[in-house]
């Protein structure tokens, strides 16, 4: 069933309140309407907000251990129910099961195993001080609101609320309007395991139920997964009133194919970095910049692997592509496609809605001869449309793949290990694959430069991004004053 038992989940129980505005979820494959759900209303949010904070404080008070516990506890939940989940996440995103099977809730498990484990060694300093000393407490924001993009609806819960819960906080979570069910699988398990109820609420909406969390006095930080100009807009507001802010944001990353590279390889990275998800991934390497010398080559094994991709029912596990997650982003991408046309690119491949699937499918697309100033080059456009670049050298590559506002992801495939360290450490992106494309395992720290985002999610460095510093310093003589 998909139809949730309520619309949000608030104090550890689904609550509803048809007076908000209606949300259909739609299927993407097939265009049907699943569930609804209603955006949250002043009331709604204000409950969550009050048993957040009301929540938070007890929460904080349990040890590391305990917290931690609980969090290990969801995780092997998850994996339990690993299939019904991603049979939801499928319906909530299209995404095929072949996908979500192994990427959605199992990263989610991932995240809240590892922050789980980190829980019980979130600690201070000892500050060694002459006679006297000083030492650090690494103390909970309060409560922190998360706000979700609708790619990774499951995956994006759990690595905002993991870390935020291992330190003592408590989470909002507004998921995108356009895929709300996930989160509220994530909130059940949470509580089964037995998280105190107030710690993880959900409360569904557009961007102005996100605006409104934003903006309350009782919220102290905010983490965003979504696109650029949101984030503007949301770490604008939360300046305002000096919050803390993750902003996880859009990308135009680039893929650097050198000319000694195993071209099979490049490719299978390629495709990864550009088709997975129907290529609605924010680190995507949409700009690939293949030698000038080696593309005929590249873009001939290119075409020949996605001729052979599956579209199709995305509960089909041997479909390997679904749709677009809606008509307004399949509309978006068959503009850029046409775009791309007509200010010359080549269409290699795709390009056309398969005849046979009534939902919002579109073909693997494969651009060549893309030139930096053709909007296929400079705008983040979210569908599985890779453009290819040529280029001769390694400086001129560096310095067109750092000619853009975004700052997200790189790749680089060369056999040559020498280069490939030198071309990372000069590319502008907070994470850089050497040989491999889009991996993001809970270990590594995840996030952008530039205009892709500030702060980073997973690993260690995300603890420092749901705590704050407290110093004491203890003195252990007598009180020293010149009057
Ligand atoms: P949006 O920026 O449109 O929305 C993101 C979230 O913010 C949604 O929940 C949205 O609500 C909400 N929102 C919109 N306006 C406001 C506001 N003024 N205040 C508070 N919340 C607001 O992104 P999409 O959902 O379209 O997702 C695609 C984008 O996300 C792409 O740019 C992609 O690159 C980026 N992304 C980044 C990732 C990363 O880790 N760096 C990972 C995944 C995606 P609603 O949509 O319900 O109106």
């Amino acid at each position: 069933m998909t139809q949730p038992i309520a619309s949000h989940f608030i104090n550890g129980a689904y609550v509803e309140d048809t007076s908000g505005t209606q949300i259909d979820v739609i299927y993407p494959a097939t265009g049907e309407i699943i569930a609804r759900v209603h955006s949250a209303t002043p009331t709604i949010i204000n409950e969550a907000i009050v048993s957040a904070a009301d929540a938070q404080t007890k929460w904080a008070s349990m040890t590391g251990t305990e917290r931690g516990r609980i969090l290990r506890r969801a995780a092997d939940l998850m994996r339990e129910r690993n299939r019904d989940l991603s049979v939801l996440e499928t319906r909530d995103t299209g995404k095929p099961l072949q996908e979500t099977l192994v990427a959605d809730a199992t990263s989610g498990a991932d995240a809240l195993e590892y922050f789980g484990g980190l829980a019980a060694s979130v600690t201070g300093d000892y500050i060694p001080l002459g006679t006297d000393f000083g030492y650090t407490i690494r103390e909970p924001l309060g409560v922190c609101v998360g706000i979700g993009a609708w790619n990774y609806p499951t995956q994006i819960a759990c690595w905002k609320a993991a870390p935020a819960l291992a330190c003592g906080n408590a989470m909002i979570f507004k998921p995108s309007e356009t895929t709300p069910l996930c989160a509220l699988k994530v909130a059940e398990i949470l509580y089964e395991a037995g998280l105190p109820a107030g710690c993880f609420n959900v409360v569904q909406g557009l961007g102005d139920v996100g605006n409104q969390l934003v903006t309350d006095p009782r919220v102290a930080k905010v983490s965003l997964t979504g696109s650029v100009p949101t984030g503007r807009a949301v770490y604008a507001a939360a300046a305002a009133q000096m919050k803390h802010v993750t902003m996880e944001l859009g990308g135009k990353s680039p893929l650097i194919v050198f000319q000694d590279a195993d071209i099979d390889d490049a490719v299978s990275g390629a495709m990864l970095g550009n088709m997975y998800s129907s290529g609605q991934v924010c680190s995507n390497g949409t700009r690939v910049f293949v030698h000038s010398s080696i593309k005929t080559e590249f873009l001939k094994r290119f075409a020949e692997r996605a001729a052979k991709i599956r579209l199709g029912d995305p509960l089909d596990e041997t479909t390997q592509m679904g749709p677009l997650v809606s008509e307004a982003q399949l509309q978006k991408v068959m503009g850029y496609i046409e775009i791309g046309q007509k200010e010359g690119a080549t269409l290699v491949y795709g390009g056309t809605r398969p005849a046979d699937l009534v939902g919002y499918f579109l073909e693997p697309t494969v651009f060549a001869d893309v030139t930096d100033e053709m909007t296929l080059a400079k705008e983040e456009i979210f569908g599985p449309v890779m453009s290819v670049l040529d280029f001769e050298t390694e400086e001129e590559v560096i310095e067109r793949a750092n000619a853009t506002e975004f700052g997200l992801s790189a790749g680089v495939f060369t056999r040559d290990l020498a280069r490939a360290h030198r071309v990372v450490r000069a590319l502008e992106a907070g994470t850089c694959w050497i040989n491999t494309y889009n991996l993001a395992p809970v270990e590594m720290p995840f996030g952008g430069t530039k205009a892709s985002g500030i702060g980073r999610e997973n690993a260690t460095a995300a603890i420092e991004h749901y705590t704050q510093t407290k110093s004491v310093y203890v003195a252990t003589g007598p009180v020293d004053a010149p009057y």
